[in-house]
């Protein structure tokens, strides 16, 4: 199944009224996004409690992140990547897709302190899973190994 990239009305009306400010600075965010974030990006009182709207914006920037990182919009995203260009074509973050040396550094040191936090986590928890909370990520954790690895 490939994943789409839809909107409610109001969500879509806020990121179509975002303009691309040239003096933006950028933040690591590490969760959910593990990439780096522009505030003009994302409206300022997005409503965290649409998890579907939610869900489209981080298909999005995950996009764009494996663009950076590769040169091409992963196979799975390519139909949320043009419907989003349909959608909000005037979204800032289409005018950022080409790092410079020193935001990839940045890049490359978001991902590294989510496997920090990842590593740890999955070490002392063998079954793991991240969720999705609305405003937040939550981690399911649970020490209780798998039937199959007993012997
Ligand atoms: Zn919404």
């Amino acid at each position: 199944m490939s994943a789409s990239f839809a909107l409610c009305r109001e969500c879509l009306a806020q990121y179509k009224s975002l303009t691309y400010d040239a003096t933006c600075k950028y933040t690591l965010n590490v969760i959910p996004f593990c990439s780096l974030q522009w505030k003009d990006e994302h409206p300022e009182k997005f409503n965290h409690e649409h998890r579907e709207c939610r869900r489209a914006i981080i298909r999005l920037v995950g996009a764009r992140t494996h663009l950076w990182r590769h040169g091409v919009i992963p196979e799975g995203a390519r139909s949320v990547w043009t419907e989003a260009q349909l959608a909000i074509p005037d979204w800032p973050g289409f005018r950022r897709l080409e790092l410079n040396a020193k935001e990839m550094e940045s890049l490359d040191d978001c991902a590294g302190e989510l496997r920090d936090v990842m590593g740890f986590v999955v070490q002392e928890f063998p079954n793991v899973s991240l969720r999705d909370e609305g405003g937040t990520t939550s981690f399911s954790a649970c020490r209780e190994e798998k039937s199959t690895h007993k012997t």
